[in-house]
């Protein structure tokens, strides 16, 4: 069946949610949106995963559903236009912070797991490096390829995936604290990320312009830290109600089976242009290039973009490739879009 999916979103336990943001508000906000699978959020909280224990069971399929006693309450706010399947996906949201390379490093990454008997392992497990109670997206002092070591360890079926790639301070490819490559980051675990959030400020057109996504599965999620916001990006699944499906769906891109995405409007994204926030300044890439990436008030350096970043990334690939062979590469190119249903992956707005 074809339905819509928001795996990435965070509960009352996160710094920054909203205080109505409520298993039952969520829950009804989904509905209402007309989202079918939402990702728990915060599955390393240990007060949101008690009451996510209290409050669902885990279906035959592996994806967990409402206990009778809750949905009925929630059900009398749910208009009758809007009633339907809802399932819920244990995910949870990390922040990495680490020196690599003599640079400070700042990655935010989304985690999938089939159960919470598997999340209260991993949460033992990631106690040892952080407050896990502190905060519903915890920070680890941990290099992410630990961190993705600790995660395959306790179960072959979890899914790590870097989140809002762009993001200036805390992403994978962010201008101020990420890298340069998938390779850079994740090292020999860069074969099991099969997919990237784009974020808010992106969409997927822009990063198609990135080779090193080529062969990646580009996801959208809310990362909503209230309800209103839920579902303000989403992934449109065509597979069974299942863990299994969706995540075979994720890893390979099969195009008939990950349908696409719903996208926010990148130019309205936080960090889609250049500028700096103290002195109110937003820049387009080329101004920033000629002020020399300092800000033209304060002269402190001006902060990149996505736009930027992206342009900058694509270039790279470019002028590597260009050197040696220009024809090659682009039969290449061209051979993807055929080839790699990510390449040719829909947008829906
Ligand atoms: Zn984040
Ligand atoms: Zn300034």
């Amino acid at each position: 069946m074809k339905f819509l999916a928001d795996l990435h979103i965070h509960s009352r336990f996160s710094l920054a949610s909203a205080k109505n943001t409520t298993f039952e508000s969520l829950y009804i906000a989904a509905r209402i949106k007309g989202i079918t699978v939402l990702g728990t959020g915060d599955f390393t909280h240990p007060g949101w995963i008690k009451e996510l224990k209290e409050k669902l069971f885990l279906d035959d399929n592996n994806l967990y559903q409402l206990k009778d006693k809750i949905a009925n309450i929630c059900e009398s706010f749910i208009p009758q236009a809007c009633k339907g399947l809802i399932r819920f996906l244990p995910t949870g949201e990390v922040c990495n912070i680490y020196k690599k390379n003599g640079k400070i490093r700042k990655i935010h990454s989304v985690l999938l797991l089939p159960d919470f008997k598997l999340v209260e392992k991993l949460n033992l497990k990631l106690e040892k490096f952080c407050k896990i109670e502190s905060d519903g997206r915890p920070i680890l002092k941990l290099d992410v390829i630990n961190l993705f070591e600790i995660v395959l360890g306790i179960s072959d079926r979890a899914m790590l995936i870097p989140a809002h790639i762009w993001t200036p301070w805390y992403s994978l490819f962010g201008s101020k604290s990420g890298f340069d490559s998938i390779e850079d980051c994740f090292g020999d675990f860069s074969k099991y990320i099969y997919a990237a959030e784009t974020g808010l400020s992106s969409d997927p057109d822009m990063c198609r312009k990135v080779s090193g996504l080529d062969k990646i599965t580009l996801i959208s999620n809310s990362d909503a830290h209230s309800p209103s916001k839920l579902g303000r990006e989403a992934n449109i699944f065509n597979t069974d109600l299942s863990y299994e499906s969706i995540t075979s769906a994720i890893k390979s891109c099969d195009p008939k089976k990950f349908l696409g995405t719903v996208e926010f409007y990148p130019e309205e994204g936080k960090y889609y242009a250049d500028g700096h926030r103290n002195c109110n300044l937003l820049l387009m890439p080329k101004d920033t290039e000629k002020y020399g990436g300092k800000c033209p008030v304060c002269n402190k350096n001006i902060t990149v973009g996505v736009l930027h970043r992206i342009d900058d990334l694509s270039k790279n690939a470019k002028k590597k490739k260009h050197l040696f062979f220009i024809k090659p590469y682009l039969f290449w190119k061209f051979s993807q879009r055929f080839s790699n249903p990510g390449a040719i992956q829909r947008k829906y707005v």
